[in-house]
């Protein structure tokens, strides 16, 4: 059995970005750039007002006559000479005379003159020409997190498609013979199948909408014959159940059948002892132990960082921080443990309900705290290491 920092050096190795595609902005969300995004134009793309009022060249004297308007949208340039002004608006286009702008609460206006009743600074309210950025200056390097605003300013310099990591094909595999679907009466003896629903929707908050789900029945031949199916489908296969030492554990057998190699199985943790983790040419397996609350706490700490790894981030653990434990935590298993807290304001509270079943402590806490496996006790008022969920 190896340690957690083991495994993690072991999963480290796998951590690798996945190919180059190009795709429609609209289509990058949650995306990471795999190149930089070179601006193709000056922004703005000619000088611009940023205010509704008057474009002049700028002087001591209140009093202009006002030759011409220029809405938004106007190309033309109009012409302009000392002693007169145009009538302009939010986003037009400034007479190349023209270097001041006055606002209009700051001119009375009788027919054909203006007076200005408060003189501006010389080149208020013109935004140069490539203010925000100039032809063939980066826009956005590579490696950024396209979220909303960074797909808008793509979209305002003119850019429609851009190279991102692809996005990895997962799927989940579902082992148990006691597990029911959700919409179904409860049969003595069985239980709702839960982590297939708890992946995806962590694979969904990743930004990793399509999952394929496969549930099959305790045999090692339906295993195999589902590993198969989702190792041809997808670049990353996550397992549910089956990888322990019972007799009705298949998946370890059916991933040799089947010809993934063996990278690490069972790491001296709790909970999630019983996870297996290997690869197969450039496809990965990840089988998580069934229990929910193990199962969860194997997909955060060695799971996530694969998948994430693949969409392009060079961050891709869940953040380690530091709290102060509000109270001993005691260790006596000489295992490392990850334990549902709750850190607010720097204090990690451990919650109840510990066991490797358990869901209801993971549902409210905001943290996984970390206790090394060869401490026996963190003090009250000691540091803690915690993952943020
Ligand atoms: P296993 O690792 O297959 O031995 O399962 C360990 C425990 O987790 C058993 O009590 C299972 O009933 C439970 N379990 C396994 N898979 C799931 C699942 N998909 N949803 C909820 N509980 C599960
Ligand atoms: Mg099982």
């Amino acid at each position: 059995m190896i340690s957690v920092s083991e495994a993690l050096q072991h999963i480290e190795k796998y951590c690798t970005h996945n190919k180059k595609v190009q795709k429609s902005i609209e289509k990058t969300l949650g995306l990471v750039l795999a190149e930089n995004v070179v601006s193709p134009i000056n922004m703005p793309p000619f000088r611009q007002s940023s205010m509704d009022g008057y474009a002049y060249i700028h002087s001591e004297d209140t009093n202009y006559k006002v030759v011409g308007e220029v809405q938004a949208g106007n190309g033309a340039n109009i012409d302009l000479k000392p002693g007169e002004a145009v009538r302009i608006f939010t986003g037009a286009k400034v007479p190349d005379a023209a270097d001041t702008i006055v606002i209009q609460e700051n001119v009375t206006r009788i027919g054909d003159t203006i007076e200005i009743t408060k003189i501006p600074n010389i080149e208020a309210n013109v935004r140069p020409l490539g203010e925000q950025i100039k032809t063939g200056e980066i826009a956005l390097e590579k490696g950024s997190l396209l979220n909303e605003a960074a797909i808008g300013f793509l979209a305002s310099i003119g850019v429609a498609k851009v190279k991102v990591y692809k996005t990895p094909k997962v799927s989940i595999l579902v082992t148990g013979n006691e597990l029911q679907q959700l919409g179904t009466k409860l049969v003595e003896g069985n239980i709702y199948e839960s982590n297939s629903i708890t992946l995806k929707m962590a694979l969904k908050r990743l930004g990793i909408k399509k999952v394929k789900i496969r549930r099959v029945k305790d045999t090692l031949e339906a295993t195999a014959k589902a590993v198969s199916k989702c190792l041809a489908k997808s670049d990353i296969v996550l397992i549910s159940g089956g990888i322990s030492v019972g007799d009705y554990d298949f998946v370890k057998p059916a991933l040799e059948e089947n010809g993934v190699n063996e990278v690490f199985y069972k790491v001296n943790q709790r909970p999630g002892k019983p996870s297996w983790f290997g690869s197969k040419k450039n496809k990965l397996v990840y089988a998580l132990p069934g229990n929910p609350a193990s199962s969860l706490s194997c997909f955060y700490v060695y799971a996530l960082p694969l998948i994430k790894a693949q969409m392009g981030f060079d961050e891709y653990h869940l953040p380690r921080l530091i709290a102060t434990a509000t109270a001993d935590i005691k260790n006596l298993t000489g295992k490392t443990l990850f334990l549902k807290g709750n850190v607010v304001n720097g204090l990690a509270t451990l919650l109840d309900g510990q066991a490797s079943s358990m869901l209801k402590s993971f549902a409210v806490s905001n943290a996984l705290l970390q206790v090394p496996e060869n401490k026996d006790i963190i003090k009250q008022g000691e540091e803690v290491t915690y993952i943020q969920l």
